[in-house]
């Protein structure tokens, strides 16, 4: 396979044309200032804007065109297929997440496409698929949805379930299992490990949507999976600015992922991909803080009379916090928590939960997140579970910003007390 470092510029192939014409005409229009040599190093790379990508021969048109049916990285001979800026990206991203083990990445305009992109490219009608009840809302819709509607058909797991329990639920027809670990809203940890041995026995391949730990904290090809979903809308980006997702898959997978990417014309634009690559450059710093941040306010929600459960798993009293421990290098910024039921048996009413949400300070009320500011949700999961249902009191989502924490809990202790006097 080429490597990014020996693809071509085509640009630099034009012949020279600045400076050849003495009045401004329509071609002047067309030509000028697409040639600049400038003599400098910048620590990044320049941003590739491109739909027309130019050969010298059309023996290369065609030679280019048969390397990215094969798959090859690094070449391209139309925008759709890449740039440098997303070959760099895409590089990053398979170097990254694949953290020692061959891989490689396909970039997609949303962490939701990379899923279903994902799913599109290695099931058919027939095929069976197992998925964490624990999943991301949209995963389950377009189970539901498309996937069923192609003769896909989803069974879904307990995710605190053992490798042996889950072998049981396999079919002759069992192509996947898919993971997300720890669960949305949720929080379970799944033996990831486990499952991935298991499921490696029987040749059926696992994928995991891996939006929580970040590569900064969870590795999921050292836990065995053949493909990670990424949603680079999150931590990687870091600043609630951009949105865009990728599927990185070990190396033998490559071929049917990319040819679904380019049959369905998937692709991004080298703007929103150097903001990924900015993102990327602070984003073990940024994690830190989150973790850091995210456990002040964990400990002082665990001390709150409003407060039921935690559902962090970095927490001793999580569940499955020996698995955590096992497999992860440290938590983010996302968790969720539990409230008491009143004294008289009865759960905080709607126009309660608006008061501790509504009007804070510094969370904002908002769905995606992983961005450098607080957010506060209520998660309402009822249509989301259909094995493990959430057997609590309402649940709220928070996730921890980079701001000091102190400023946090003093915003949320006034959101308890708007909430005490709400009814
Ligand atoms: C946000 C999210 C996604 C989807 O990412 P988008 O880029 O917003 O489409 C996928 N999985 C999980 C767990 C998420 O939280």
């Amino acid at each position: 396979m080429r490597s990014l470092d020996d693809g071509e510029n085509p640009l630099k192939k034009q012949k020279r044309t600045s400076g050849q014409r003495q009045t401004t005409n329509a071609t002047s229009f067309v030509e000028m200032g697409r040639e600049f040599d400038a003599d400098i190093r910048t620590p990044n790379l320049p941003v590739y804007r491109a739909s027309t990508v130019l050969f010298d021969t059309l023996e290369e048109a065609k030679a280019r065109v048969e390397a990215s049916e094969r798959g090859e990285l690094g070449v391209s001979h139309y925008g759709t297929i890449g740039t440098p800026t997303t070959f760099a990206l895409r590089d990053a991203l398979a170097r990254i997440e694949g953290a020692g083990h061959s891989c490689c990445a396909a970039i997609m305009p949303s962490g939701l496409m990379a899923i279903t992109t994902l799913l599109l490219a290695y099931l058919k009608p027939g095929d069976h698929l197992l998925m964490t009840d624990s999943a991301y809302g949209p995963t389950r819709v377009f189970c539901k949805g498309t996937l069923s509607k192609l003769g896909v058909h989803t069974t879904w797991y307990d995710p605190t379930i053992t490798p042996e329990k889950l072998e049981a639920l396999m079919t002759p027809n069992t192509r996947m299992i898919f993971l997300e670990s720890p669960g949305s809203y949720t929080f379970e940890i799944q033996d990831v490990p486990g499952i991935c041995a298991m499921a490696r026995r029987h040749g059926i391949m696992t994928a995991i949507d891996n939006a929580w730990g970040s590569p900064v904290f969870a590795r999921p090809f050292g836990w065995g999976v053949d493909a990670s979903v990424l949603p680079l809308t999150k931590y990687w980006s870091g600043h609630a600015d951009v949105l865009m997702g990728a599927a990185v898959v070990r190396e033998e997978h490559w071929l049917p992922l990319w040819r679904t990417v380019r049959e369905m014309g998937i692709c991004v634009g080298g703007d929103d991909a150097a903001l990924i690559l900015r993102g990327m450059r602070t984003i073990d710093v940024r994690m830190q803080r989150h973790q850091h941040n995210a456990l002040e306010v964990a400990h002082w929600l665990e001390r709150r009379p409003e407060v039921g459960v935690v559902l962090h798993p970095a927490l001793p009293g999580h569940p499955q916090h020996a698995l955590w421990k096992r497999d992860f290098k440290g938590s983010s910024g996302l968790f969720s928590f539990e409230l008491r039921t009143h004294s008289e048996g009865r759960n905080p009413t709607s126009t309660q939960i608006a008061a501790l949400c509504e009007g804070r300070r510094y969370f904002g009320i908002g769905y995606s997140w992983g961005g450098y500011e607080s957010l506060i949700f209520p998660a309402r999961i009822g249509s989301l579970r259909s094995v493990a249902p959430w057997q609590g009191g309402p649940l709220i989502r928070l996730h921890i910003g980079l701001e000091d924490p102190v400023d946090l809990i003093a915003d949320l202790e006034e959101g308890f007390s708007a909430m005490a006097h709400a009814t």
